[in-house]
């Protein structure tokens, strides 16, 4: 924390010292005022992408078409934006321009909340044109000016606006709360990936249980991917113990169970999830419904998943039970073998204790003697594992 706050000190610093404007800007101001934890530091500069580029060592010009550039000072990176303001937004996603100012405080103008449109320059004053610490204070998400507007031009805005309640607690103010309902079906315009990123993020709040309720009760579920049709199924989103979670794909699998969702893979394909996410929640999901604790499932699911799969199966029973998810790593790894490789026999030997010849059946032998093993029917041991495996022949 004290070397991400000095990295920026440092960049700022630099770039004062050559003639610009620097002050560090938008979330991490309204976690420094909440004095939470914050995620990263975002710089806003008077200076160009190439006079960034041209003052540091290190820079990365990931989106220099929208005047970022990344500077790296320790093992940190630092998003450095050149002051801009906005064009007309053409498409709703994208800004028709992007133009270079001078100007703090109308950079602060396009960005969407007032907590998020606050800076601090490097001798610790804070820049606040919109009442953003007001807001804090009263726990308000308000939009910088008109909150219809603000949502026609990027609607990716109203589903921030919820992640925000969700993960902060606050309140949405009454005006934006308006235009939020009315103006939800706008949604249907943004790039599914870009939602997906603001619900995995509110499904992770300490609201998420009513902002849940609320996302079906008022209609946001019909503009939202594969949503609709469950409309009927939300009585048990709001009692449960969300913030009891600690990964993304234990969110996303619970709210799959929850919902009764049968289609798992069509569901998470339409939030465009990757294939490599699809298979994580698939696999917690298929094994809700049994007891993790016994050692054929867990050295099946291995060590994170089983534990993952047993909080999210404490919490739909209501408890939290974090001694049982000890008691379960403790059993894991106790378990004889973690994997086949670990086994006292492998395929030759098996080939040749059945004088048969090779075929897939090799591989399902393999399997009952690691069930076997796993279970202590037989100890992991080439002579005990041949010789009952030689007792199933006589049988
Ligand atoms: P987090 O802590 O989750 O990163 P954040 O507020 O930093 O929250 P980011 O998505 O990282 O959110 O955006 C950084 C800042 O950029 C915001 O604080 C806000 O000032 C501005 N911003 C981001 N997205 C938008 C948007 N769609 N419209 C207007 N301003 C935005
Ligand atoms: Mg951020």
């Amino acid at each position: 924390m004290k070397d991400l706050f000095e990295g920026a000190q440092y960049i700022m610093d630099r770039l004062e010292e050559a003639g610009f404007q620097a002050y560090m800007v938008g979330g991490c101001i309204r976690d420094l005022l909440l004095d939470r934890e914050m995620g990263d530091i975002d710089i806003a500069t008077s200076a160009l992408p190439v006079e960034v580029s041209s003052l540091f060592p290190k820079t990365i010009p990931v989106g220099i078409e929208h005047g970022t550039v990344i500077v790296r000072h320790g093992a940190v990176s630092y998003e450095v934006t050149t002051f801009r303001k906005e064009g007309k937004y053409v498409d709703r996603r994208h800004p028709s321009s992007v133009e270079y100012i001078d100007s703090l405080e109308e950079d602060l103008s396009r960005r969407d909340f007032t907590i998020n449109a606050m800076a601090m320059d490097r001798f610790g004053t804070i820049h606040d044109p919109f009442g953003g610490r007001q807001d804090l204070q009263n726990q308000l998400i308000k939009t910088v000016g008109n909150p219809v507007e603000r949502f026609l031009e990027d609607p990716l805005r109203i589903m921030r606006a919820l992640r925000f309640w969700s993960v902060m607690g606050f309140s949405l103010e009454s005006q934006t709360k308006r235009a939020c309902v009315s103006l939800s079906k706008e949604l249907r315009e943004i790039a599914v990936e870009r939602i997906a990123v603001e619900f995995t993020k509110l499904l992770r709040g300490m609201d998420a249980p009513i902002c849940l309720a609320f996302i079906f009760e008022e209609g946001f579920s019909s503009s939202l991917p594969d949503l609709e049709r469950y409309k009927d199924r939300t009585d048990h989103l709001s009692s449960f113990g969300w913030t009891g979670l600690e990964k993304d794909v234990e969110r996303w699998a619970a709210l799959l169970f929850l919902l009764g969702v049968s289609d798992l893979t069509g569901f998470l394909k339409a939030w465009k999830r990757s294939n490599a996410f699809i298979r994580e929640v698939g696999l917690l999901f298929r094994f809700l419904d049994k007891d993790v604790r016994q050692p054929v499932y867990l050295y099946e699911l291995g060590e994170e998943r089983a534990v993952s799969c047993l909080r999210i199966r404490n919490l739909l029973q209501g408890k939290e039970a974090n001694e049982e998810l000890s008691d379960l790593k403790k059993s894991y790894h106790k378990l004889p073998i973690h994997s086949r490789k670990q086994l006292a026999v492998n395929g030759r030997d098996v080939v040749k204790s059945f004088e048969r010849e090779k075929g897939p059946w090799i591989q399902e032998i393999l399997g009952e003697i690691e069930k076997g093993v796993i279970e202590k029917t037989v100890q992991n041991n080439k002579e005990e594992i041949l010789s009952w495996v030689r007792s199933w022949k006589v049988k």
